[in-house]
């Protein structure tokens, strides 16, 4: 985290030529069950990880907005590119230097952010800033800012650091431009950017596990009214702990499949005459299998059982039943490879050698198509279960994945300076 926090300030001042006026961070997240139930106002269950994505920002005093990022972990093309947008938002190109492993900052006016004219990675920090607006903040009378980013979160890893650079700078603005708003608002905010701005069909499972999660627990959150609670997750003295496979099979949210299954979803919705599959339970989905077509019934299918695994997933939590959190996970990966189909064959592996691995459970996590898994398991398993797991890929030719272990840490955050900014 030291190190995190010092390269986003010292990124910041490479790029801008002075220093922050603070430090803000998010984490990254697992989602410990529940996937596809956010946008049917069903359940979900994660937790915030000990991986972070820091916003080093100071304000401006004038109207601009200036965005940039160590991008240590990133190779994807959104971020590859660099170049300022060509939409009415670039006013002149960025005097900036470019941040020595990072791309080259871009220049946009606050006032002027609008969905779509803004390309790439910028999307993410100025969808923020219009989310903002668009809960209550006055963005025509708001001073613009200066942004640097740095993160351990892998991107495209299903770990969600658009949350976390979305949640990092939102905490940062809702300090700097002194907003108080409340979490929730923030949330509303940031899945606003990320819906609205960004235009990636994802629900709010991510943004509330960046926002509301506490160290330790992982967040019950009601994707219907919002409504949370923290549910100890017990992982030290169980002697568990959860191990994450990234695949480094990219997803990409924005297009494809991730639209279709949504799509899906709102039709057996319809179908069935309910506002959303969090009204249906798997009774009356199985006596109106008729009333569907094949696609939605399947898709419904796993969002009904998946809502139901959840709440057994919190209730075997609360009983101090890890065997059968276990169970419940296996069922909900068999589930989005079935009936969901989100699963890759990587994602598969992975789950079996955890499971031949002495896992407790195993599943793909975050919105599939790529992305990484998590096995609940036992401490002392984890050494050979990463040599399983990196032997296993390399059989097959698939590319070798990474494995680190999650600990259930803090939501969004102020991070103090680690040395004191020359002023
Ligand atoms: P995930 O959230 O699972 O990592 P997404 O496709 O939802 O994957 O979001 C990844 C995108 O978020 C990246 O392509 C990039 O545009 C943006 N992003 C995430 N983290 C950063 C960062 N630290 N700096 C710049 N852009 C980032
Ligand atoms: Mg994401």
């Amino acid at each position: 985290m030291t190190s995190l926090l010092t390269q986003a300030q010292d990124g910041f001042t490479a790029a801008f030529g002075y220093a922050p006026e603070g430090l803000w961070s998010a984490p990254g997240r697992v989602n410990l069950i529940g996937e596809h139930t956010d946008y049917n106002e069903g359940f979900v269950l994660p937790f915030a990880i000990d991986r972070r994505t820091v916003a080093a920002l100071a304000l401006r005093a004038d109207g601009l907005v200036r965005v940039s990022s160590s991008a240590v972990s990133l190779s994807t093309g959104s971020l590859s590119t660099g170049s300022l947008s060509t939409g009415s938002l670039s006013t002149r190109p960025s005097s900036t230097r470019p941040s020595s492993e990072g791309t080259p900052a871009r220049e946009f006016v606050l006032a002027a952010a609008s969905p779509a004219a803004v390309r790439g990675w910028a999307a993410y920090p100025l969808g923020v800033a219009w989310g903002l607006g668009r809960v209550g903040a006055e963005l025509a009378g708001l001073p613009g800012f200066d942004v640097h980013f740095a993160s351990d979160v892998p991107v495209g890893a299903g770990l969600s650091s658009s949350a976390a650079i979305e949640c990092a700078l939102a905490v940062a603005l809702n300090e700097a431009w002194r907003l108080g708003f409340d979490r929730t608002r923030l949330v509303e905010a940031t899945h606003l950017a990320e819906h609205g701005f960004v235009g990636a069909p994802t629900g709010i499972l991510d943004q509330s596990a960046a926002l509301l999660s506490a160290e330790g627990a992982a967040l019950f959150l009601d994707c219907r009214d919002g409504s949370s609670v923290p549910v100890d997750l017990g992982l030290g003295p169980a002697g568990l702990a959860v191990l994450v496979v990234d695949t480094k099979v990219k997803h990409e949210h924005v297009s494809g499949g991730y639209a279709a299954r949504r799509a899906a979803c709102e039709r057996a919705a319809r179908a069935l005459g309910v506002r959303a599959l969090r009204d249906v339970t798997v009774p009356q989905l199985l006596a109106a299998r008729d009333q569907l077509d094949d696609e939605a019934y399947h898709r419904a299918r796993h969002v009904v059982t998946e809502d139901q695994r959840v709440l057994d997933t919190v209730a075997a939590l609360r009983a101090g039943d890890p065997q059968r959190v276990g169970e419940l996970m296996l069922a909900s990966h068999d589930s989005m490879r079935d009936d969901f189909e989100i699963s890759t064959r990587e994602l598969d592996l992975a789950v079996e050698v955890a499971m031949d691995g002495g896992a407790l459970g195993a599943r793909m996590t975050g919105g599939g198509f790529g992305g990484s898994a998590i096995a609940l398991t036992p401490v002392e398993r984890i050494p050979a279960l990463r040599l399983a797991v990196g032997e296993a890929f390399g059989e097959r030719g698939y590319r070798a994945p990474e494995t680190f272990v999650v600990r259930p840490s803090q939501s969004a955050r102020r991070e103090l300076f680690e040395h004191t900014p020359e002023s």
